[in-house]
Order: structure tokens, then sequence, then C-alpha cells
């Protein structure tokens, strides 16, 4: 086998005689075999520099080699297999108890939330009424945080395990194959949906099960090593919780890292947990058109994919970057309990809305703000529910402060400002000063110096700011043995996932639930 490299310009398709004229080449045979040959297309990408191309990467074989295919295990039936509790239906619960099942082990997932579809109500009266149901929101409920999002399935590390187990999962249950070979691949949050359905799907037809509305309020691990999972309250049962006390030998918590409430339970128990860092910033909204004639060299055409950015960068000592581009997406509001304001963006498969959003923000660590130091292990939580209060009671509303770009450097009042894709609306804010000056005066630095070294243009007045992009990453971490993925001082119990610390993002996510579930 031999790995070659063909691009071709954009909107045209590679022909199979394009790779067998590269391939005869490439392996040194005859043409008259070039029918014979095998080969297979693991990688695209676009390449911006100068003409406009389409990079592809692709295996070719002789006809006398063989082209192993990737085969995912298949799933057992676990009607009456070891039930395995799974606290959250996010992509670490779900790909958690996928791989439970091709192990025959019976997964049964308790979700604070409501399934996909009956989220999607909670999702447009938070959007138009702005009202906040505290289990049913932009980041609880089945499929977690990533399910209305622009399905961005990139990770950094493949460190964490095979990526291919994952992207070969959401092709099974209904995405595009094109996210088996796209350098930046994505699903979009029209198409999500029906991928997280089929996943429950799959999952109930193999004896697994799911639980909804069903919070989890306390867990206990008996002498004898079983856990009593409690839901929705000892004494309060909900009418529509079908149970309130759920029983296993193992459990694997994928909260996400929005279940406050997991973390101050675990508090109040004084059960191992750690501060940790994170990031904060703001939102960032441009036209996506400008987006687009900056990244493609003014060359756009409108059958181009939608341009994405992303960078980093240091300011004092501390890492300032883009964080979930959105391109050609939508603002939604993140918040998940009522009184408070976060921002995140989302996308359809398209990506075809007029704009691009970003987060951009800067790190924190908890040695930044000593005043929270009295919280502990919640320092930096208690600083993010303070600062996202802050964001709500300036506007009194899910309305979002906002500033335009150079203003907000400039620190000086914006007088007016632009459309914004954000329903609930923007209302014109001093966030240079409603934002802490740890971070505040590193976006002042940051924005300049992007526009002046790296994308010329995205420096500009025509940019909008809305504060506040909060939820990057834990703030908490639920520390584990990094051999038994086990919590440090509960046998048994297996923090997950991006609410234990230990991912951020779908595809990381999704990895460390498999991992979490091949412990087990
Ligand atoms: C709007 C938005 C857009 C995003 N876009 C992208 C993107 O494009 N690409 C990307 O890689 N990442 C994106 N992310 C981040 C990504 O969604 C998360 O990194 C990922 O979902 C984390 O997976 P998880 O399973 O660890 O946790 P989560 O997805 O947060 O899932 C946790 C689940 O646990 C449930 N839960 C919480 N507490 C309890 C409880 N007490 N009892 C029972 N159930 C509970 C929640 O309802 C939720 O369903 C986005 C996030 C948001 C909010």
């Amino acid at each position: 086998m031999k790995e070659i490299e063909i691009s071709c310009k954009l909107g045209k398709e590679l022909t199979a005689d394009e790779i067998q004229t590269a391939a005869v080449k490439a392996l040194g045979v005859s043409p008259k075999i070039r029918q014979q040959l095998k080969y297979r297309i693991v990688r695209r990408s676009i390449d911006a520099r100068n003409d406009i191309l389409y990079r592809y990467k692709v295996e070719v074989y002789r006809p006398e080699e063989v082209m192993a295919e990737y085969v995912l295990e298949e799933y057992k039936d676990v009607s009456s297999a070891e039930p395995v509790i799974i606290i959250g239906a996010g992509p670490a619960g779900m790909f958690a108890a996928l791989r439970l099942l091709m192990k025959g082990l019976k997964p049964v997932i308790l979700e604070r939330g409501k399934d996909v579809h009956q989220r999607k109500f909670d999702m447009a009266k938070l959007s138009t009424e702005g009202v906040v149901d505290n289990d049913s929101n932009y980041c609880f409920g089945e499929g977690g945080a990533g399910t209305f999002s622009d399905g961005k399935l990139y990770t950094r590390s493949s460190k964490r395990g095979d990526i291919r187990e994952v992207l070969h999962q959401l092709v099974r249950f209904g995405a595009d194959p094109s996210i088996l070979i796209d350098a930046h691949p994505h699903i979009g949050s029209d198409k999500l949906p029906i991928v997280v359905e089929n996943i429950r799907k799959c999952i109930i037809e193999h004896g697994g099960e799911y639980h909804f509305n069903s919070r989890v309020t306390d867990i206990t691990r008996r002498p004898d090593g079983q856990f009593d999972v409690e839901v929705n309250g000892a004494s309060v049962i909900s009418s529509v919780a079908e149970k309130s006390l759920y029983t296993s030998r193992k459990v694997i918590l994928a909260t996400g890292h929005s279940a406050r409430d997991i973390y101050e339970m675990f508090d109040r128990k004084g059960w191992a947990i750690q501060a940790k860092g994170f990031a904060l910033g703001v939102r960032v909204e441009h036209p996506q058109s400008l987006i687009n004639k900056i990244q493609y060299h003014g060359k756009y055409q409108p059958y181009m994919p939608t341009a994405e950015y992303s960078f980093v960068t240091q300011v004092l000592d501390r890492g300032v970057f883009s964080f979930c581009m959105c391109p050609g997406g939508i603002l939604v509001p993140a918040a998940t309990a009522s009184g408070e304001l976060v921002l995140n963006g989302m996308s359809n498969s398209q990506r075809n809305s007029k704009w691009a959003n970003s987060g951009v923000v800067v790190q924190i660590e908890p040695e930044d703000f000593p005043e929270y130091a009295q919280y502990g292990p919640l320092a930096l939580l208690q600083f993010q529910k303070d600062i996202e209060r802050k964001m709500f009671e300036y506007t009194g509303s899910l309305k979002a402060p906002a500033q335009r770009m150079m203003d907000f450097c400039r620190r000086i009042p914006s007088s007016g400002l632009p459309q914004t894709s954000y329903h609930p609306g923007a209302v014109n804010a001093p966030l240079h000063e409603m934002l802490p000056e740890h971070v505040s005066l590193r976006l002042k630095y940051a924005f300049p110096e992007i526009g002046n070294k790296k994308m010329h243009g995205y420096y500009t007045n025509d940019a909008l700011l809305l504060g506040v992009e909060s939820r990057t990453s834990s703030p908490v971490r639920i520390p584990r043995d990094p051999e038994t993925l086990e919590h440090i001082e509960i046998a048994g119990l297996y923090p997950c996932g991006e609410g234990a610390g230990y991912a951020g993002g779908i595809v990381s996510s999704a990895l460390d639930g498999i991992n979490c579930a091949a412990k087990i």
C-alpha cells in the first residue's frame, strides 16, 4: 500500500481515472492493470493558500494486497445482562452505552432532560420567551450539549483512543459518510437529532434502558459495593420519572460541565473534587461574507464550503483562543437556570446563515481570582456563576450585553449595534468594564493582533462581541485513577466526559465514554 496525495479544484469531484493514473505512477505498476488497483480516500482538506484546492490523501493497493475495511464490533443482546448505570445521555454517556452493548453489559441511562424531539420545544421557548427549563435546554436533554450545535467533530488528540470508532458509529446511525474523510468534519444541528435518536433506538432494541426526566440527585455506595442512585429527590417523586431509585455495581457519571448540582453534591458528601482552570470571554459575530473573503483571500465562490477560522495566541502569559467557531451559524442562549446568561453557537449542516460566530476566550486559573478561594474546589464554579448572573442582571432578560469590537478594544461605548443572529436580542453595554480585567485586557490586545497578523479584516467595528462565553470546559475536576478511571476514593464510580474534566468537545467526550466502558 502507498499513501498518495492528489489535489483537485474545489467544486470538482476527484475521479477514479485521476486516482488510477496517480496510483500507477506511485506503485510503479503497468498501466494495463490500472483497473485492478484498489484505492480508498482517507482524507480531504481544503488548501486556500494559492489556487483553492481540495487535497486528498488516498491509499492505493496493488491487486494482490488486501485493503482491510474498518469493522465495528457488533452489539449484543443485553436484556438479561448485568446493569451499568450511566448518568447523562450526552456523547460520553451514549458512546459508553454503545461500548457496553458490544461487551454484553446492559446500559441503564438516567437523563434529567427529555428526548431529543421534546427538547426542541423547550429550546424554542428559551429563545422566544426567555423561559429556561432547568432540565431541558441547550445543555440538558437527550444527546447532551452537542445535539444542537455545529456538530464539529474535531479533536486535537488521538491519544484518547481510536477516533474511527466514534466516526463510524455516527455514520452507522445516520451521519453523512463524508465525516470519515473530511479534515474538519461536522454534522449540523438539523442532522444530529436523527443520529441521537437512532443511537437510542439501537440501545433499547438490544435490551438497554433509557429513562428521561430522571435527574440524579444522590448517589450512595452501600457496604456491599452496590450503588443506589436516587432520581428527582427522595421525597419528591416526579410524576414523569418512572422510578426513584436505581441500583447497580458500576456507575458512569457523564453529566457534562453544566451539571453544577452534581459538583455541589460531591462537595456536600465530602467526595474529592478539584478546582480546575477553564476559559472565559465573549462570543464574536462577524458577517460570514467577511470571513469567507478573509479566509479565501477574496476568491470565495458560493460552491465553496463556508469558511471557518481558529486561532490561538498568548497575551500577558495567558492563552487567548477562538473556541467552537460556527461558520454560517447562529448564537443561542445556553443558560441552564433562570437568572443567568451565557451564549454559545450552532449551525445547520449547510452552514448557510449570514453570520459567523465564535467564542474568543482567555485561559483562567484558580489562582487568578483569590477572592473566590473561600469556595474551595468550587471556586471557579462560583466565579462562573457570578459572571453569568452579572450579564443577566445588566439586561434583566436573555438579551445579551454587546459592544462593537473596536469600541471594546478602545474602551468606549458603541453608538448603535449591528444586526445579530441572537434571537433574544442584544443590548448596548460596556462589556470592556463588565468582564473581569484579567479577561478584558487580554481580549483588548488579542483582537487587533489577530486582525494585523493572522486574518486581515477580522478587527472591525462590524464585528459584535456578546457576553458571555463561559461554558468552555468544566471549572471542576472529579479526579479519577489514571489506570482504572474510577473516582480516586470510590471504586465502581467512573467520572466521565467533559463534566469530569477529562474531555472537551463531542469526539473527545465520546472517546472518554468508550474508555470508561472498556474499563468496566
Ligand atoms: C450550543 C453548543 C454548541 C456546541 N458545539 C460543539 C461542536 O460543534 N463541536 C464539539 O465538539 N463540541 C461542541 N459543544 C460542546 C459539546 O457539546 C460537549 O463538549 C459535549 O457534549 C460533552 O459531552 P458529555 O457527554 O461529556 O456531556 P454533555 O453533552 O454535557 O451531556 C451531559 C448529559 O448529562 C445530563 N445530566 C446532567 N446532570 C444530570 C443529572 N443530575 N442527572 C441525569 N442527567 C444529567 C444532561 O442533561 C446531558 O444530557 C457545544 C456545546 C454547546 C452547548
